[in-house]
C-alpha cells in the first residue's frame, strides 16, 4: 500500500482548488483530491487525465481521502471561506493524526487562522493559513504563495510549494511569511494594494477617454506601449486587452457595453478597516474602497446626475478639453498613475508593517515584494524596485523616502498636478490619484495645520496640547482669553 501513497492531498475543488492540484500533480507529485460534491472530484480526475496522465487521484471519502496520503499529511483546503472551512477541517482532521498539517488557501480573515492555529495545536496538528494569488490562470500555471503559521509545516511542503508557485528570475514566488495568521494578512493587503491599482488605472482611462477623447483603439494601443515601460504589469497589460475585445451583441467594444458597478468579496474592506485600527493612512487604498460602494449606487447616481446637472458637467469637460495637448496628456496621465501607485504601496506596505510590529511577526518587506513579482494579480516590474528599496534599507519609514523612488515622485510632480488638476476642472474625478497626491503633499510637509485642530481640542475638550518651543503638556482657557 505504502508505494501508492500520495505525496500530498487537497480538498475543495471549485476553481483554485481544481487549478492548484493540477499544477501540484504536473510539478511531479502525486496528489490525492476531494470534494465534497463528488462530480467535482470526477471532473478533476478527468482533466488530470487530459492534461498529460498527471499523478492525481480521486477520492469520495473523507476517509480514504485521508489515508491516501502518506505521513506527515499535508493537506491543502481550497473551500469557501469562513464556516466551510470549520466543517471541512472537522470532517478531515477526524482521520488525520499527531503531526499532520492543515493547509488553508483560501482568503481567509487572519483571526481565524489564528483560532484554527489553537485548535489544530490541541489535536497535534500543524496549521499554515496560505494566501493564494493568481485566480484560476496562477493556480494552474504558478500562483504567488503566502504561507504563514507552523514553519515546520511549511518546511514539510517547501520543496512543493517552490516548484508550484511561479518563477522569476530571483527565484519562486513563494516565501514563510510568518507565525499566526500573516499569511493572510499579507494576502488580505495585497488584495487592498490591487484594489487601489485597479481603481488607479480605473481614472487613467477616464482622464484619457473623457477629457482626452481616446478611443478604445488608442487607449489599447496606450496602454501596451505603457506596458513596456516602468508600468509594466499584469493588470496595465490586461487592460489593454480588454480595450480590443468586440461586443458580440453589437458595434463597438465590449467594455463600454458593462455596467459601472464594481463587485467585491470584501478583502478590501478589511484592509481599510485594518489600517484604522491600526491608525495607518491608507487613503488611496480606502478612496478605491468607496468607489466601489459609489459604483453600487447606480440608481441614485443616474437620478443625483439629472438633480446636479451632469449637462453643466459635460461644459466642463468641454472648456478642460480646449488646449489640451494629446500626446502631453497621455505623458503626464502615465506619469501621475505611476506616482499615484507608489503612494498606494507605501500605505498597503506600511500597514504590514504596523502589524508585524504588532504581532510580532518580523515580516520581511523586501521578500514579500519579491514574491509579488510573479503569479500574482498585483505583479509588476515595478515590484523589484520596492524589493531593491527594502533591501538597502529595510527599517524604511515609507516607500516615498527611498531615495530612488522619492526622485521619480518629485520627477513626476508637475505632470500628476497637472493632470489632477485638468480632471478636478472638468468635473471628472479621480479620487485615487487625488488620495494619493495629497498623502504625498500631506507626508512631506514638515508642518500641517494640525497646531489648530489641537487647539480646538484644548478648547473644547482640555485635551491639552504640546507646544514647539518648550516640552510639557499644556491646558489654556482659551475663551476667558479670547
Ligand atoms: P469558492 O467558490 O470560494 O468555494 C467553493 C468550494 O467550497 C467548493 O469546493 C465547495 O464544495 C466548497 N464548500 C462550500 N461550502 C462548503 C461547506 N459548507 N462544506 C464543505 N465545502 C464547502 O471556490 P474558489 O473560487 O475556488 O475559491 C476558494 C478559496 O480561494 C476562497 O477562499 C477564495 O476566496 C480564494 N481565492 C479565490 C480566487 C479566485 O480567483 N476564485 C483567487 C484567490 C483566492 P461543493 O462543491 O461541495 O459545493
Amino acid at each position: 500500500e505504502a508505494a501508492t501513497l500520495s505525496r500530498i492531498g487537497l480538498a475543495g475543488l471549485a476553481v483554485m482548488g481544481q487549478n492548484l492540484a493540477l499544477n501540484i500533480a504536473e510539478k511531479g507529485f502525486p496528489i490525492s483530491v476531494y470534494n465534497r460534491t463528488t462530480s467535482k472530484v470526477d471532473e478533476t480526475v478527468d482533466r488530470a487525465k487530459h492534461e498529460g496522465h498527471l499523478p492525481l487521484t480521486g477520492h469520495y471519502n473523507p476517509r480514504d481521502f485521508i489515508l491516501s496520503i502518506e505521513r506527515p499529511r499535508s493537506v491543502i483546503i481550497l473551500v469557501k471561506a469562513g464556516a466551510p472551512v470549520d466543517h471541512t477541517i472537522a470532517t478531515l482532521s477526524e482521520h488525520m493524526d499527531q503531526g499532520d498539517c492543515i493547509i488553508d488557501g483560501g482568503n481567509e480573515w487572519y483571526e481565524n487562522t489564528e483560532r484554527r492555529i489553537q485548535q489544530a495545536n490541541q489535536k497535534g496538528l500543524l496549521y499554515l493559513g496560505m494566501g493564494v494569488s493568481g485566480g484560476e490562470e496562477g493556480a494552474r500555471n504558478g500562483p504567488s504563495l503566502m504561507p504563514g503559521g507552523s514553519y515546520e509545516a511549511y518546511k514539510n511542503i517547501e520543496d512543493i510549494v517552490k516548484k508550484v508557485a511561479a518563477q522569476v528570475e530571483d527565484g519562486p514566488c513563494v516565501t514563510y511569511i510568518g507565525e499566526g495568521g500573516s499569511g493572510n494578512f499579507v494576502k488580505m493587503v495585497h488584495n487592498g494594494i490591487e484594489y487601489g491599482d485597479m481603481q488607479l488605472i480605473s481614472e487613467a482611462y477616464d482622464v484619457l477617454k473623457t477629457v482626452g477623447g481616446l478611443s478604445n483603439s488608442e487607449l489599447a494601443e496606450i496602454f501596451d506601449e505603457w506596458n513596456r515601460g516602468e508600468l509594466e504589469s499584469f493588470l496595465i497589460e490586461i487592460t489593454a486587452d480588454i480595450f480590443k475585445v468586440k461586443d458580440e451583441y453589437g458595434d463597438g467594444e465590449l467594455v463600454d457595453k458593462i455596467l459601472d458597478k464594481t463587485g467585491m468579496k470584501g478583502t478590501g474592506k478589511w484592509t481599510v478597516q485594518q489600517a484604522a485600527e491600526l491608525s495607518v493612512a491608507a487613503p488611496t487604498i480606502a478612496a478605491s474602497l468607496d468607489c466601489r460602494y459609489l459604483s453600487g449606487l447606480k440608481e441614485e447616481r443616474e437620478a443625483a446626475a439629472g438633480v446636479l446637472k451632469e449637462a453643466g458637467l459635460k461644459e466642463d469637460v468641454g472648456a478642460a478639453r480646449v488646449g489640451v495637448d494629446k500626446k502631453r496628456l497621455i505623458d503626464d496621465v502615465r506619469q501621475a498613475l505611476y506616482a499615484s501607485k507608489i503612494c498606494s504601496y507605501a500605505q498597503g506596505m506600511n500597514l504590514l508593517r504596523a502589524k508585524s510590529n504588532e504581532k510580532g511577526w518580523n515580516l520581511n518587506f523586501g521578500e514579500l515584494a519579491r514574491i509579488w513579482k510573479g503569479g500574482c494579480i498585483i505583479r509588476a516590474v515595478f515590484l523589484d524596485r520596492i524589493k531593491k528599496a527594502y533591501q538597502r534599507n529595510p527599517n524604511l519609514a515609507s516607500l516615498v523616502v527611498d531615495p530612488e523612488f522619492a526622485r521619480e515622485m518629485v520627477q513626476r510632480q508637475a505632470a500628476w498636478r497637472r493632470v489632477v488638476g485638468l480632471a478636478i476642472s472638468a468635473g471628472i474625478s479621480t479620487p485615487g490619484m487625488c488620495a494619493s497626491l495629497a498623502y504625498f503633499d500631506t507626508y512631506r510637509r514638515a508642518r500641517l495645520p494640525a497646531n489648530l485642530v489641537q487647539a480646538q481640542r484644548d478648547l473644547f475638550g482640555a485635551h491639552t496640547y504640546e507646544r514647539i518651543d518648550r516640552p510639557g503638556s499644556f491646558h489654556t482657557e482659551w475663551t476667558k482669553l479670547a
